[in-house]
């Protein structure tokens, strides 16, 4: 049997899970809408085939209050269960078991009617909550308790109370936002009665033949977090209280340690997991980082836990578990934890979506359905674009033929797959190689395609994926040979000194810099080393889990710069951008805006800030610019008449990546 632990039943008494595998609560943006409850329904349906456990919904509100934003899901009302009953229906009727996660966002709450145990504002939303009084705290218990009800009316196989992340149960339970000296405040005791009494009523109201999963902060990463002590008595009280499993919760919103990007090691918190096991009897859930069978497997073989859960993952490949359980690993399309398409949609109130699976939440709309008509078709370029669109035309059954003038697949992934902390991409790359063979697409690799070639070959349908080119920089002495491309540096693998010079701060600005601070590629996947870097305490000695960050030092000395005003890296993606900003920070690279770039000779790089010269005394200058598209073979065929689609940078190059250039070959891969 493959992956034995992974596919080991779990007995909960009532109900046996056919196997240890849970998908964690994602908001998809979908759970917001009555009209969008068929595509969520189909969302959840899809990942129910594909054989996980158990799956938990996006957090679903227990009043008004508690909304994370205006207008957020929430089930209150007898006249909410008929949209929920779509989903329990839709799982149900694939073999598949579900669970509604009951959030109340507290001072997280994104609008003015916010509550929270005392009246401080949190520091990453705009509105200042409002203290509960005592009667008010007992009616929060009881809109839980209602919620629960409700939700086993609606036919949920149980809730996920969301006691982590730094929502309002886990306000109430750390000194710092809980400054109350009545019943639910003062104490550990009175501070963690809160959720105590949520799970002990809920537990009364629903029976004994539901499943409760109380989701418990084991590592707070915030000043004047709870200790261990304190986390262990809150769980053997949940426990007693009824909780059926708990779930691990890693990190508030607002820590200022990243704790699910693709920089954290694979299952870098399991061990928090693990410290717990043995001082309760109920099932443990490791979470965070957990994206390949192999690693859940050593998570339960090792006994650092008894489930494992993955939202990401199981938005990037809803057949995860089954090709796991089948010995298929290799066609699991693997979550690289970019959060481009998941957390950075939802935080700009857009619907998720899936980098590497542009059909996540979007199931009912983009249909991959056998072709009505077979046809011959060429794609040129095996980067993202073009290796999505190949194997999704394959997979319709079109005869598909795939060149790239390079070795190998990938693209600019084979660039990026060395940045420290984007190990991840070798997976994708690995997925599409495999994909690409199951699909029969004949890869013509270390061909370049020309017109007469392509035209000689006679294809119905010439598929344009070409990519881009670096865009140049033109100052005197740019022309020297000491002046590079990140393709010198991250290709070609040129020596490259002690002082350098970024020019451009983008996306690859930042990740050339990465690379060129860093010691050795591999250190970030070193769990007690990242652990060190980002100030994480692992015997969780202090409070919040939190010690001074001792990043070590720089390989390099490095400037990184750009024409515009402000701060560089202000335009990186919202729920990553900090994390790489802090990177540098801590690996003393100099972040100047606003620079002119004068010359480059003997001194180093001459610049000016708002007419102040300076000279960077650098031995090269790496220029990470941007890019153009690269169309010439597009053009060339269109004036020799042939008909082309293009795609991903070959299109349009301007805030490319690679999200838009596999979405736009799996649609066009769609419709051909
Ligand atoms: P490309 O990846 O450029 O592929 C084009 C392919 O066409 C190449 O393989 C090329 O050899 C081939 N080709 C060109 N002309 C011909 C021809 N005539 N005949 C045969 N073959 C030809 N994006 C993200 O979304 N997230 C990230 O974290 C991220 N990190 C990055 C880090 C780095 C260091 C770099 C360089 C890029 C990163 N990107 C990232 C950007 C992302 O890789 C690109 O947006 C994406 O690769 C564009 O895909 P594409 O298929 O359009 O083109
Ligand atoms: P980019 O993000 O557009 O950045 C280009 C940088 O070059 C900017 O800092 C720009 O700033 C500077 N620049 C532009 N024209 C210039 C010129 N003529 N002379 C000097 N400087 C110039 O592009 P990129 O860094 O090349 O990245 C390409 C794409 O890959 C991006 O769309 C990005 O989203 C994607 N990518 C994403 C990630 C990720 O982690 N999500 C990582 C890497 C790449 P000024 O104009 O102010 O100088
Ligand atoms: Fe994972 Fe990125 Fe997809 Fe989100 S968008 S599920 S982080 S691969």
């Amino acid at each position: 049997m493959n992956f034995p632990k992974l596919f080991t039943p779990l007995d909960l008494g009532h109900v046996t899970l056919p196997n240890r595998i849970l998908m964690g609560s994602m908001h998809t943006g979908l759970e917001d809408k009555a009209g969008d409850y068929d595509k969520l329904a189909a969302y959840f349906a899809e990942r129910a085939r594909g054989g996980v456990g158990l799956m938990v919904t996006g957090g679903i509100a227990p009043s008004i209050q508690g909304w994370l934003k205006p207008f957020g899901g929430r089930l209150t009302m007898p006249w909410h269960k008929p949209r929920h009953r779509k989903l329990t229906r839709a799982v149900h009727a694939e073999g598949g078991r579900i669970c509604l996660q009951i959030l109340h966002a507290g001072r997280y709450g994104y609008h003015p009617l916010s509550v929270a145990p005392s009246s401080i504002k949190s520091p990453i939303t705009p509105f200042t909550p409002r203290a509960l009084s005592s009667q008010g705290v007992e009616r929060t218990i009881g809109d839980f308790v209602r919620c629960a009800r409700l939700a086993r009316d609606a036919g949920y196989d149980g809730v996920e109370v969301m006691g982590s992340e730094g929502y309002l149960i886990n306000q109430f339970i750390a000194a710092r936002t809980n400054q109350r000296n009545d019943a639910w405040g003062g104490d550990a005791t009175r501070r963690m009665r809160l959720p105590v009494e949520i799970v002990r009523r809920t537990r009364e109201a629903v029976g004994r033949d539901f499943i409760i999963i109380y989701r418990l902060s084991m590592l707070d990463l915030i000043e004047g977090g709870q200790d261990w002590s304190e986390i262990v008595t809150l769980a053997r009280a949940v426990e007693a209280a009824g909780a059926s499993i708990i779930n691990t919760g890693i990190g508030w919103h607002e820590a200022r340690v990243p704790t699910i990007v693709t920089s954290v090691p694979r299952a870098g918190f399991a061990w928090v997991t693990k410290k717990l096991k043995g001082e309760v009897a109920i099932p443990l859930i490791a979470t965070n980082r957990i994206n390949m069978p192999e690693v859940a497997e050593r998570i339960l073989a090792d006994a650092e836990a008894d489930m494992v859960s993955m939202a990401r993952p199981l938005l990037a490949d809803p057949q995860w578990p089954n090709k796991a359980r089948a010995g298929r690993s290799e066609l699991i399309n693997t979550c690289i934890a970019c959060n481009q398409a998941c957390l950075d949609h939802v935080f700009q109130n857009r619907r998720a979506s899936c980098l590497v699976n542009p059909r996540a939440c979007h199931e009912t709309e983009l249909k991959i359905e056998p072709a009505g008509v077979r046809k011959r078709i060429v794609v040129i370029g095996a980067g993202p674009a073009g290796m999505a669109c190949a194997s999704t035309l394959g997979q319709r059954g079109h005869t598909v033929t795939l060149i790239d003038r390079a070795a190998e697949i990938g693209g600019q992934f084979n660039y990026a797959k060395q940045i420290p902390g984007k190990e991840e991409f070798h997976e994708t790359l690995r997925y599409f190689r495999h994909r690409l063979s199951e699909q029969g697409v004949d890869v013509q690799l270390g061909r370049t395609a020309d017109t007469a070639s392509l035209r000689a070959e006679g294809y119905d349908e010439v598929v344009i994926a070409t990519g881009i080119t670096p865009r140049t920089v033109s100052f005197p002495g740019s022309d020297d040979p000491r002046v590079l491309s990140y393709i010198d540096v991250l290709a070609r693998h040129c020596r490259v000194g002690a002082n350098v010079a970024i020019i451009g701060a983008g996306g690859i600005g930042f990740d050339v810099a990465e690379y060129l601070v860093e010691h050795e590629p591999s250190s970030t996947t070193d769990i007690a080393r990242w652990t060190r870097e980002w100030g994480v305490d692992m015997q969780l000695a202090q409070r919040g889990g939190l010690q001074p960050a001792q990043p070590e030092p720089p390989a390099r000395k490095i400037w990184l710069l750009q024409r515009s005003e402000g701060r560089p890296g202000a335009r990186l993606n919202k729920t990553t951008g900090w994390v790489h900003r802090a990177t540098l920070k801590g690996k003393h690279v100099q972040m100047l805006g606003h620079v002119v770039y004068h010359r480059f000779d003997d001194q180093g790089l001459h610049i000016s800030i708002d007419g102040a010269s300076q000279v960077l005394p650098v031995d090269h200058v790496v220029v990470c610019a941007g890019q153009e598209p690269d169309r010439q073979l597009a053009d060339e065929l269109v004036a020799a008449g042939v008909k082309v689609h293009v795609i991903g940078g070959a299109d349009l190059a301007t805030e490319l990546d690679a999200k838009r250039a596999i979405a736009q070959g799996t649609r066009l891969a769609s419709e051909l």
